[in-house]
């Protein structure tokens, strides 16, 4: 639960079986991880994508052993505080491992509260307090509210609606079981006039000149090798940008560089 939490975090969860597979192979409990040097859980994330979640996994691993018992607390706040865990990682995992009840708030269930409460198409780039407040009202928080739902079947269900109905670019309001009480169709589904939303490139950002270096010190590192950094940078057009993001990976401790080259 926790390592699939982790990796789907900005991950297809199509393209997270397969190492997820494999991970759990290996380190099916956090005591199996925390053994290992966090060069092995940063081979395996393989090319997932952002690999600081590999490291930050290895962390939070180390911590559940050293506090918890080498067990993945039981606690909210004690989710909260791991290494990695944000405030919806650590509600995923309370709600649909434990039960508890906390409001699961991904981008597409603020993406139907948006609609279904404030008749507006999207919601503000990062969530805000009143949205967490409102999403555990949605859920329940509150001791004894009467009529709460199941607090991992409401977190999937809302997810699910927001994933396949609610959608992003062509929502199914005809399909939608809470279309009579949606607030933005009752406008007549007003188009979004906020600042423009944030789009992720990719190609020729330092993101992926980092996994371009990373792929290729970790393909070496699965036989044993370190990679002659000189080689390492020319493998990039842009040599300015390639020793910064290889600095980058150095400082955020993804690589080593050493005399004998750059490793895991
Ligand atoms: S009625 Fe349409 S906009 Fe409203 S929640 Fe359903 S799919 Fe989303």
């Amino acid at each position: 639960m926790v390592v699939s939490e982790i990796m789907a975090q900005q991950t297809p969860v199509a393209r997270v079986v397969g190492p997820w597979t494999t991970w759990m192979d290996h380190w099916p409990s956090p005591g199996h991880l925390a053994v290992e040097p966090p060069g092995a859980a940063v081979a395996a994330w393989g090319r997932l994508g952002y690999p600081r979640r590999a490291l930050r996994l290895h962390e939070a691993a180390s911590r559940m052993v050293e506090r918890h018992g080498g067990e993945v607390p039981a606690d909210l706040a004690a989710l909260e505080s791991l290494p990695g865990f944000g405030r919806y990682t650590a509600a995923a995992v309370f709600s649909f491992a434990f039960g508890g009840r906390a409001p699961v708030l991904d981008t597409n269930v603020r993406r139907v509260l948006a609609r279904v409460e404030d008749a507006v198409e999207f919601p503000p780039t990062s969530a805000s307090a009143g949205e967490w407040r409102r999403a555990g009202e949605w859920v329940g928080v509150l001791e004894g509210t009467p009529g709460a739902p199941e607090p991992a079947l409401w977190a999937v269900a809302s997810m699910e609606l927001g994933a396949l109905v609610c959608t992003a670019r062509t929502p199914a309001c005809a399909l939608c079981p809470l279309q009579s009480d949606c607030a933005w169709v009752g406008a007549g589904r007003p188009r979004y006039a906020g600042p423009p939303r944030r789009t992720q490139a990719w190609h020729g950002t330092d993101r992926q000149c980092r996994g371009v270096l990373l792929d290729v010190v970790r393909r070496a590192d699965a036989d044993g090798l370190a990679v002659d950094a000189s080689r390492l940078l020319a493998g990039w057009a842009d040599a300015d940008q390639a020793r910064r993001c290889l600095d980058g990976l150095a400082a955020d401790g993804l690589v080593r560089v050493g005399p004998d080259g750059v490793r895991l």
